[in-house]
């Protein structure tokens, strides 16, 4: 019986083994650099509490949790993002990091927290709203990102690809790898069911030009609440499509995703 048992268990083991010799094709995200709670406004009741023990269950060791920044109707205030820094870093075993979605408020780039607010966050993502921003020309909306960009805390350009803004793509890419910023895959918008689909020609071309310049990617699961926390799949499988080099997504390697971030901010 005894003998049996270990019979079993070598087989187990053989089979999980095999199973990820076989079918473990590639890295896999160690945090999500993109997601909402309750405090946004909007698509969730969902706590910080809910968010990690969500990230908990699925293996999720790093969070990122970037609410929406005040401009946007119901979303944080600037109390709320000054007192962050008092916030648990860890729950469940997740790492948190707070960080905030800024607004990008006109051409300039000017966003919507004072960086003595955002100073203190681990970092910032900039994007494009139309609740906040009414589309431009595609020049003067690639001109607010990048202008963005120069602000030190702000790291990643979210969603390039909202269709609602058309980008010049080669302006973008090269201000990011000239500036030191990342570029979003966000989830939500290759996922066939996400909110900002359609722009799929622009995400495929982009994100070539990124491989091409050798520009730092992130992938946002953009998750309103727990249920599409490190939902990358649509990612992995585009990723893949194109041959994206492993060492320019930064999911991958969180201390990189840190130390670039500092790097940014010193500059
Ligand atoms: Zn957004
Ligand atoms: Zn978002």
């Amino acid at each position: 019986m005894l003998f049996s048992k270990k019979i079993f268990k070598i087989f187990v083991i053989f089979v999980v083994f095999y199973h990820k010799m076989v079918y473990n094709d590639g890295m896999e995200a160690l945090i999500d650099t993109h997601t909402h709670t309750i405090a946004s406004g909007h698509h969730t009741e969902d706590t910080v509490v809910q968010m990690a023990i969500r990230a908990s269950i699925i293996g999720l060791k790093n969070l990122c949790v970037t609410e929406h920044a005040p401009a946007m109707t119901g979303a944080a205030s600037e109390s709320y993002f000054r007192n962050l820094k008092f916030a648990d870093k860890k729950k469940f075993g997740v790492n948190l990091f707070y960080g905030a979605e800024l607004n990008v408020l006109n051409v300039k780039g000017q966003v919507d927290l004072d960086r003595d607010i955002t100073k203190d966050l681990a970092f910032c993502i900039a994007s494009l709203h139309k609740q906040v921003f009414r589309p431009r020309t595609e020049r003067e909306n690639t001109l607010a990102l990048v202008n963005a960009m120069d602000n030190p805390d702000v790291f990643i350009i979210g969603h390039p690809e909202d269709p609602e803004f058309p980008v010049e793509r080669t302006m973008l890419v090269e201000a990011a790898r000239e500036k030191g910023c990342a570029i979003e895959l966000n989830s939500a918008s290759l996922s066939p069911d996400g909110h900002r689909t359609g722009n799929f020609d622009w995400i495929f071309k982009t994100f070539i030009l990124c491989k091409r310049k050798g520009v730092y990617i992130t992938l946002g699961s953009d998750s309103h609440g727990r249920g599409r926390i490190a939902d990358f799949d649509e990612c992995y499988k585009f990723l893949d499509e194109i041959d994206f080099p492993d060492e320019l997504v930064l999911n991958y390697y969180p201390e990189k995703f840190f130390q670039k971030i500092a790097e940014k901010k010193r500059k």
